[in-house]
Formats: structure tokens, sequence, C-alpha cells
């Protein structure tokens, strides 16, 4: 028999956790699921979870709860952020105002083979610190990598290196991780083999993680490179997803016919492969990215990957902690400026920010450059393919745009002035396709039951305004976001709400 006093309290509760917080009215709903967008509902909040959705006409908001007019506007889940890097910076800005104006409610970090080890410590990290946006992270093959390797990481791993890798790996994923991030076009990971891959990735298959990869090589090679993420999905037993989809150089235009055969290959094998792709044509790295055999010194390997990449005139400096007065300046305004060859200026570059006598004042930037050398045809082609997700690749200080402006850029271009896909099927790629390679049941749709992760945004004036030269500035039409029922945006601008929480798998 229940204490009388126990059942009033539970009565008491179970009431307060459904009343009403928050109302949205009068929007145009995309459900993120594809379906039709549909007009006369309303959304009803309680505390974080979705609770109603009902008939606009017979619903009567009670007093004093709080209701924000749609007019105008349409209603979408949160951005779920496939490949996003504000790892770096969440426990300095917890407000991520980038992020969270550009209506991305949770972003997964921990990409291109680099994360905060061990995850449980940066996961409560941030839960002390607060954060405006959900959190999510897959664990970095290359953190792991030099956490067993130590210095000596030039070389293919022995096999107690490997299981060290799988048991830190192990841990990670019991702490909450959703996956195996590789890097393998960049240090330390490129030094693996595709069998230490495999054997590493198999660590997470038990808990129903997702195995994806910034591959070996987005240019010249990028078809073997997208084949071995292909053959590490097959063989560790998961789903494989591409990081920022792209024919990254010269020399790999022209082919996308190639990949719509090798995803038809894959689709044959029964392999779950997907990809995300961020809405610019311009990718930004290092220095260093450019000549993928190492080989610094040699003019002949130097000219040929900057002339891949698009030539001097494509590559822009955004850091360069020994001279910064050049950030901003493409390789070959520099070289003139300098009265060099720009491949020689390039040479030089490359020893001045040498690793191994970096000067300590000059933090984690010392170098970093915009690379324009993808085709918008290819852009699109991507976009219209089912399996293709969006993402940012951005940061929350990021010298790239896209850290800014990505998801009202695929709005406002691609989705309403390229039209490559409709309105609904862009929403999806935004939130319910990231969410089911996750595995979050409970977001990336608008649906009763599910976390009230919400953006409205206005689809006749939704438009990126971050640029090279700004690359942090507010977008337009994104009025309102609310991150787990807490109004983070109003009016387009970051609240005072730390309403975000850390994404656990399984949890
Ligand atoms: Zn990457």
């Amino acid at each position: 028999m229940i204490h009388p006093l126990l059942l009033h309290l539970v009565l008491f509760f179970s009431a307060a956790h459904s009343d009403p917080t928050l109302v949205i009215k009068n929007a145009r709903i995309a459900d993120g699921a594809g379906g039709p967008v549909v007009s006369g509902k309303v959304v009803v909040i309680a505390g974080d979870t979705i609770v109603k959705i009902a008939d606009q006409k017979k619903w009567k908001t009670p007093a004093g709860i709080r209701e924000i007019d749609g007019s105008g506007l349409v209603l979408s889940p949160g951005f779920i952020d496939m490949h996003n890097h504000s790892d770096s910076r969440i426990l300095q800005q917890p407000g991520a105002m980038t992020q969270v104006r550009q209506g991305i409610t949770t972003a997964v970090v921990g990409q291109d083979g680099g994360s905060k080890e061990p995850l449980a410590t940066f996961f409560s990290q941030v839960e002390k610190n607060g954060t405006a946006i959900n959190i999510a992270s897959t664990v970095g093959f290359g953190s792991l990598r030099s956490l067993a390797m130590g210095d000596d990481w030039r070389r293919p791993a022995k096999p107690e290196e490997i299981a060290k890798m799988k048991a830190l790996l192990d841990q990670d994923m019991k702490d909450g991780g959703f996956g195996l991030s590789s890097g393998i076009e960049y240090e330390p990971d490129s030094y693996s083999t595709t069998d230490e891959l495999v054997e590493v990735t198999k660590t997470i298959k038990p808990y129903g993680g997702y195995y994806v990869s910034h591959v070996r090589d987005e240019g010249a090679h990028v078809l073997d490179s997208w084949r071995e993420l292909m053959v590490i999905s097959e063989r560790a037993g998961v789903p494989g997803q591409i990081s920022h989809i792209k024919f990254g150089s010269v020399s790999s235009w022209g082919q996308f016919p190639k990949y719509t055969a090798l995803m038809k290959e894959a689709d044959a094998k029964g392999l779950k492969i997907t990809a995300d792709c961020y809405p610019y044509n311009y990718w930004h790295s290092t220095l260093r990215v450019l000549v993928l055999s190492r080989r610094y010194d040699d003019l002949a390997e130097v000219k040929r990957g900057v002339d891949d990449n698009g030539g001097p005139e494509n590559i822009i400096l955004t850091d360069y902690a020994p001279d910064p007065s050049v950030v901003g300046k493409s390789l070959a305004q520099i070289a003139k400026e300098k009265r060099m060859d720009p491949y020689q200026l390039y040479m030089q570059m490359i020893r001045e920010t040498d690793p191994a006598h970096r000067k300590p004042e000059w933090g984690e930037d010392v170098e970093g450059i915009l690379g324009i050398s993808m085709q918008e045809d290819d852009i699109k082609n991507f976009y219209k393919d089912p399996r293709v997700m969006v993402s940012s690749d951005g940061a929350i200080d990021g010298g790239h745009p896209r850290g800014a402006g990505t998801y009202p850029r695929f709005l406002g271009r691609y989705v309403r002035e390229y039209k490559v896909v409709s309105l609904e099927e862009g929403v999806r790629k935004m939130t319910s396709l990231p969410a089911s390679v996750l595995g979050l049941k409970d977001r990336g749709r608008i649906a009763e039951g599910m976390k009230a992760d919400l953006v409205l945004f206005n689809p006749d004036t939704v438009i990126d305004r971050s640029t090279i030269k700004d690359p942090t500035a507010a977008p337009e039409g994104i009025p309102y976001v609310i991150v787990n029922g807490q109004v983070a945006v109003e009016n387009g601008v970051a609240t005072s709400a730390r309403g975000g929480r850390v994404l656990r798998k399984g949890k």
C-alpha cells in the first residue's frame, strides 16, 4: 500500500511534469522525418519535452504560459551537426553563440581523429561549466594512437599498442561515445594501415557505434579512400560515414558517376554508408595537408600539391603565427609582395612553422589555410543523394565562415535558391537523418515525447552573412532556437540560457 503522502507527491510531480511551459503557434511544421509541411497545429512543450501537438483551433494556452508566434516561419527540429569542432572552445565559450544562432542544437564533436581524452573527464567539465547546445562526441582514433604510441607514431601500430587503443576506446564507449572518428589525411592517423583501423573499429560494434572518417586522400585518390572506408565498415561490422564529402582537388573533378557506382556497390553489400557535406566550395585546413607525401623540400611535389588544390591564388592564409600580417592573403599575393616564387614561399612557410621549433606564444593555431578547390555542381549532386546530410565542419570562433553560416546557407542557397532538394528533405538532412546515424531516439523529429530542440526560421529570408573577412557574423532569418525547452535564441540574438546537455550513447 502506497503511503498517501507519497501518492500525493507522485501526482504532484507527474502533473507538474506535463504542465505546459512554452507553446509555439501559427508556424508551419516540418517534422524532420521528411513528411509534408503542415499548418494549423500548436506545439506544446513541458520542461524539456514536446508533450502535445494539438489542433490550433481547439487549443487554449493556459494563462501565464509563454507563447511564441511562428507566423510566417517554419518550425523544424533543432539541427544536429554531424561534424563539429566546438570541443576546442566550448569550455571557454559555453554560450557557443555562432553555433546556436545558426540553429545547431546538437554538435557532434571529437571529429577528424581528435577527441578530448578521456571523454568522461571532458563530459563532466562541460556539464559543470554549462552549455547552450547539446554536445555529443565520437572518439578520435588519432588521440588514441598518440596515447598508445607516445611520440613514436610514424609507423603502423604494434599488436600491444592496438590492444591499448582498444582498451581506451572501450572505456570511452562505456562513457557514452557515439563511435570512432579518424582523420587519416592528418598525422598521426596517416601512418595507420587499414588492418589497424579495422581492428580498433571492431571495439565499437557491441555499443552500436559508427565509424566516421576524414578519409586518407580527399583529392587525387578520393575514390580509393572511400573504398577503404567501405572496407573498414564491412570488416568491422559497423555503419560508416564519410566526413565532409568532397572531390577536393582539381585532378579529382568530374568523377561523380564513380561515386554513385561505389554507393550502389555498398548498398548491394548491405553496408550502411552515409556522408556529411558542408555547403562551401572551399575547405579549411593546414598548409601541411597540401603535400600528402610530406616531402616538403621536394619542389616538384610541392608544385603538384599546391596546383592540385587550385594553385597559389586559391590558397588563402587564415592563421600564420610567425607573421600574422599575411592572414587573409593568398599564397600568390604574399609571394608577389615578397618578390618570391609562390612554391618557394610555401616551402619557407613549412620550415618556419615546423612543429619541432614552434614558439609557445604561438598557441594552437600556428598555421591554417582556406583552399578553394571544390566544384559547386559536385556539392549539389552530393546533397541530392538521400544518404548525404548537412554538417558544418565549423568551430565556435573558427576562421572559416561555415562556423557561423552553414545551416542558413544550406537553407537559403541549396534549398530556396538552387532547389536542390525540397524544404522537407532539406530539413530531414539536418535533423532525423543525423539522429538515425547516432541512434538518438528522442531528437531529430517533432513528435509528442521528443525532446524540445527546435528552430523557427523564415524560409523566404534565411541566409548566412559570415564571410572570409568576417567569419563569425550572425545569419539572418532564424529568430528562435530552443534547446531542451529553453529559449536559446530570441529575435536572432543568443540568450544566456544554458539548456544544452552532454548526450551519451545508449543513455
Ligand atoms: Zn576533416
